[in-house]
């Protein structure tokens, strides 16, 4: 019998695969994963990649995933950064449990280790400034030049250690590197920076510390004191394993970890990158890092986004080795999947006019019964007043219709949603000659929405009662970068930005039930698309979001035959 059966995964990909190999052959009792990010900005929709990969595997095979804030960068990092990352992992729907760390707890540690290195002949203190470093450092194709300071003694290197440590240097005047080989063709291998001078204070260790280490000296061993098994990183890490596996060769760590690498996800009209976000933020581009344009996990919550349609696009992008960009219309098609299912459709009017009905009772009120969601019995139904005077969408009606407008003209009758039929009679116009009212007139048989003839209107339109209607302001989102590709072909990246990605529309009509939304619930106007409450709402005064429109791009891309793009 098989002494360790790992629990068949879900999914299939070559990191499950190994995992579930060394499960299978023995080689770990359970995974250990973690998540590690530099508390440098607020995590976006590739860190969500990452989190559902790390998370997700310690789920399935039965182990767990640590949460590991990376701050060995005092300059960039923040509190701020740190509380939104533990939120926003929280919100996806991971749970690291006491598995909280920060890389600066190992501080200490690491700092014995460095002494360990330099006992023995492998690590020493060098006098090059930074330039100097990188010049003698060499290219691909020509090897680097040995350092003058490269052969000090072992007592010479900790004696001058300990006085960076002790704050006797100036920032830049030192580092402590490693003692590897400047002619390797891995650029890594040549004598890499462990330690620099900063004297910046930590978030979390204030002033105990002027140095710090980089993070190739910092990662690995911060593995190895938590036990994880499968430490995994974007591709760009590829060239540093051997060094990783350098230090933990050379150092007596407590457990062995071993480094893989999968491909970054990159998206279509997307920047995933901290710095690019960081400046949107500091240039005032967008509204701030919660922006419902930002491809930060907290714009997509702001936006609408469920934690649930994200979960479900990590799965459905799947893992590689090989780097590629998504199509993002494959993220909001997963979006909407869930959001059909989830989303209760309300009515609200973007751009009214107004609708009386003149045979219909002037101080009538019918509280009409409205399904909640087609696609969800169990959602039931609300009740939404019908009365003479309506709020419908300028749009939905043409005084002089071409051939395929089946909404409202003269003359025509159409469905009002789970309410009449009506038929246009007249048209009333100000000076300018912009229609301000609509007249019509309803029968009165229809009520629900069919008739007893079986007649059936070609359009079906959505309203607000008037005198029931609440104001909101609507905000309409587009592609924060116009461009596909931004940035591409040598363009400025901010060339790109796209300066209609956000329109906004102060006076919209709702129906009462959205009077006072929960601020993140996302609802679907019908017929225009999913909404989500802003957290600029007020009692009464509510602000919407759009999350997307009902047309879904990427299924109809499918449906064309074309392939998704990775
Ligand atoms: P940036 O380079 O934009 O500043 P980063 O990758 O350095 O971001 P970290 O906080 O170091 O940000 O990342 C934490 C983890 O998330 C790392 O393991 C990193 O590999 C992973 N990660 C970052 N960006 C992506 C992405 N686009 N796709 C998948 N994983 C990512
Ligand atoms: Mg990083």
């Amino acid at each position: 019998m098989d002494t360790n059966p790992a629990p068949a995964p879900e999914r299939a990909d070559f990191l499950r695969e190994i995992v579930a190999a060394d499960l299978r052959e023995g080689r770990h009792e359970s995974v250990v994963t973690r998540f590690p990010p530099e508390p440098n900005g607020y995590l976006h929709i590739g860190h969500a990649k990452s989190i559902c990969l790390n998370f997700g595997i310690a789920e399935e095979f039965g182990g767990r995933c640590h949460l590991r804030f990376d701050d060995t960068n005092p300059i960039k990092e923040e509190q701020e950064f740190i509380d939104s990352i533990e939120e926003d992992v929280r919100w996806l729907g991971f749970d690291w449990g006491e598995h909280l760390y920060f890389a600066s707890d190992y501080f200490e540690q690491l700092y014995a280790w460095a002494v360990h290195l330099i006992r023995d002949g492998k690590a020493y203190v060098d006098d090059l400034s930074a330039d100097e470093i990188r010049e003698h450092r060499g290219t691909l194709t020509e090897p680097g030049i040995e350092s003058p300071w490269r052969n000090r003694s072992v007592d010479e290197n900790l004696d001058l250690f300990e006085r960076m440590r002790a704050g006797e240097f100036p920032n830049g005047s030192r580092v402590l590197r490693a003692k590897i080989d400047m002619a390797s063709p891995n650029i890594n291998f040549r004598d890499p920076v462990m330690y620099r001078i900063l004297h910046a204070p930590h978030p979390r260790t204030g002033d105990a510390w002027c140095i710090y280490p980089s993070y190739d000296f910092a990662h690995g061993q911060s593995d190895a004191i938590e036990n994880i098994t499968h430490s995994i990183c974007t591709l760009e890490f590829q060239d540093h394993r051997p060094l990783y596996d350098w230090f933990v060769e050379n150092l007596p760590v407590p457990s062995r970890p071993r480094q893989y690498e999968f491909a970054r996800l990159n998206l279509t009209h997307t920047v995933l990158s901290k710095r690019v976000l960081l400046r949107l933020v500091s240039e005032g581009h967008v509204r701030g890092w919660d922006d419902p344009r930002m491809p930060t996990i907290s714009g997509l919550r702001r936006r609408g986004f469920p934690a649930e349609g994200i979960r479900d696009f990590a799965a459905m992008i799947g893992v590689a080795r090989a780097d590629s960009v998504v199509e993002v219309e494959m993220l909001h098609h997963a979006v909407r999947n869930v959001l059909n299912r989830t989303a209760l459709r309300r009515f609200a009017v973007l751009n009214p006019v107004k609708l009386v009905i003149e045979n219909y009772p002037e101080d009538q009120v019918e509280e009409l019964d409205v399904v909640n969601n087609p696609e969800d019995p169990a959602a039931g139904t609300r009740t939404v007043p019908f009365t003479r005077e309506l709020w419908i969408e300028r749009d939905d009606f043409m005084e002089d219709p071409p051939k395929k407008f089946f909404r409202l003209a003269p003359g025509r009758e159409v469905r009002l949603r789970s309410a009449y039929f009506v038929t246009c009679t007249d048209v009333v116009k100000d000076a300018d000659g912009t229609i301000t009212e609509l007249r019509c007139t309803y029968d009165p048989d229809t009520r629900g929405g069919s008739a007893p003839d079986g007649r059936r209107p070609k359009a079906t339109l959505h309203w607000v009662s008037c005198a029931h209607a609440v104001p909101a302001e609507v905000r309409l989102y587009d592609h924060l970068f116009g461009d596909p590709y931004p940035g591409s072909d040598g363009r400025d990246l901010f060339e790109d930005l796209n300066l209609e990605s956000e329109t906004v529309l102060p006076t919209c009509f709702v129906e009462p039930a959205l009077a006072d939304p929960a601020v993140g619930q996302t609802v679907q106007f019908e017929r225009l698309g999913y909404f989500c409450a802003d957290i600029e709402s007020a009692p009464g005064a509510p602000v919407f979001n759009r999350t997307l429109t009902l047309r879904d791009a990427w299924a109809k891309l499918q449906s064309q035959g074309r392939q998704d793009t990775a």
